[in-house]
């Protein structure tokens, strides 16, 4: 079930993504029909949507959580978060120091000690960045996110004052092509992992004095971000200094806010008036990863979001090589296109000879993440020999409708379970993230193991309702 929600975009200005909405429970889809989403993009969340504060709070927050602020008597955490735009960098390569910018998103989670004491704690700090030059190159898409989000942050209220000590993983698309992908293939062969760096972090910056939780109103933070690579693979990247001027953080009260993962869909043809062009599969495809995704609702909101689709003219990649025996052809495809804030889902028609699952994942739980995969997912033939893939002889036809929610599971840095990869969360036992095989589904099952781990620098923060749960409680 595909939903544009018209009610919402009245009240934004500028929307050029397609919106939409998946409700699971037939019994719940009429009254939440308009719970799902307000568009949540760069510009918007950034923009003229959020010079309104009445647009502040999420839509469900009930009058009991916002008048309530006695901590003590709350279960639920608090945060305080913003998105940042045009972010000014300098980070220092090879060649010297170069001029970048970033955007991401920043929140802390706000508690309140037994002397009434705030303590802010940094959570998530996402940063993409278009790329920088270096001795080797461009340096493509450059990814961080925080190690665990296990940051040190102190904050004065007498001051203001905050800072906070973290470990931050960096990559960049020119790592992929400069070292290839983790040599070891994952089980299903459906997922290609980055080499990553570490890098020691520092925020040092000001919020308002005397800060005391609230349920409206924007606080300002200005700071700095230092990073020092000190665990390299290629090393071009040495250090960087970001710096941060906000004055659009927002209190999120009793429950974390939405976190958005962009996907950018590429199909092969002319155009959306292409009858031949690839992609028949994708609405279906996206409408369950929405669906699966939307399912970490009350556990952590995370949403899928979707790009209009960008064609790439060109027939030789409607039909690829297989992977195994010869990636070249996929390899040009997945650079054809190069959407920073978002991951790439290339959808082909199919490939010959078949291989594995028909998709895959590449750079996975990076911002370089992309997806390629054909439509023979909801038409899969069944070749010989009987037993490969799943296969029980015939013809397999529609059955890999979870498959781009697994993938994207991948693109969020989830391994499948029991596969253990360092500093990668593994997936949950019989979840989304099972591997499959081209005749036989992932688990149409969510886990909130799955939805807490999940991570990518491009997650941005938005504004959904998040009223589902997830299948598995841990
Ligand atoms: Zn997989």
């Amino acid at each position: 079930m595909v939903l544009f929600v018209e009610a919402n975009l009245k009240r934004i200005k500028v929307n050029k993504y397609l919106i939409k909405v998946i409700c699971l429970k037939k019994s719940t889809i009429l009254g939440l029909a308009l719970l799902v989403s307000i568009a949540a993009t760069w510009g918007i969340v950034l923009g003229a949507d959020l010079k309104n504060p009445s647009l502040i709070a999420s839509p469900d927050l009930s009058k009991s959580k916002l008048v309530s602020l006695d901590l003590t008597k709350q279960e639920q955490n608090y945060y305080l978060v913003g998105n940042l735009d045009q972010a000014r960098a300098t980070i220092n390569t090879d060649l010297g120091p170069q001029q970048t910018t970033f955007r991401g998103e920043i929140a802390f989670m706000a508690t309140s000690d037994d002397k009434g004491q705030l303590k802010l704690e940094l959570k998530r700090l996402n940063l993409i960045s278009n790329g920088v030059s270096t001795k080797k190159g461009n340096s493509g898409v450059i990814g961080l996110n925080l190690d665990e989000y296990d940051a040190k942050t102190s904050y004065d209220q007498k001051t203001g004052k905050i800072s906070s000590e973290f470990q931050s993983v960096l990559h960049y698309a020119l790592i992929d092509d400069i070292k290839g992908f983790v040599p070891s293939k994952s089980e299903e062969g459906d997922v290609f992992y980055s080499f990553t760096e570490m890098m020691a972090g520092k925020f040092s910056g000001n919020l308002p004095e005397s800060l005391q939780l609230s349920d409206k109103g924007y606080i300002s933070l200005r700071g700095e971000v230092k990073l020092e690579l000190d665990d390299p693979v290629l090393g071009l990247l040495e250090n960087m200094v970001i710096y941060i001027d906000l004055e659009q953080l927002w209190w999120h009260l009793g429950f974390e806010p939405a976190e958005i993962l962009l996907v950018q869909p590429v199909f092969i043809g002319t155009g959306p008036l292409d009858p031949t062009a690839t992609g028949t599969a994708f609405d279906t495809l996206i409408d369950r990863s929405l669906e699966v995704w939307n399912r970490c609702g009350t556990e952590r909101c995370l949403a899928i979001r979707s790009n209009l689709p960008i064609y790439v003219d060109n027939d030789d990649y409607r039909v690829l090589d297989n992977y195994d025996s010869d990636p070249a052809e996929a390899n040009a495809l997945r650079a054809e296109v190069n959407v920073p804030e978002a991951v790439e889902v290339f959808v082909v028609e199919r490939w010959d000879p078949l291989w594995d699952g028909g998709g895959a994942s590449w750079s996975s739980g990076t911002a370089s993440a992309k997806v390629v995969t054909c439509d023979q997912q909801l038409a899969v033939p069944c070749p010989p020999p009987v037993g490969l893939w799943g296969c029980s002889g015939g013809f397999c036809g529609d059955v890999n409708y979870c498959h781009l929610a697994h993938e994207l599971g991948h693109s969020l840095s989830l391994t499948h379970p029991g596969e253990v990869r360092a500093g990668r969360p593994e997936g949950s036992t019989n979840s989304i993230m099972e591997p499959s095989g081209f005749c036989r589904d992932n688990p149409n099952v969510q886990s909130a193991h799955n939805c807490r781990m999940a991570s990518n620098p491009l997650l941005y923060w938005g504004r959904v309702v998040c009223t589902e749960s997830p299948d598995i409680t841990d």
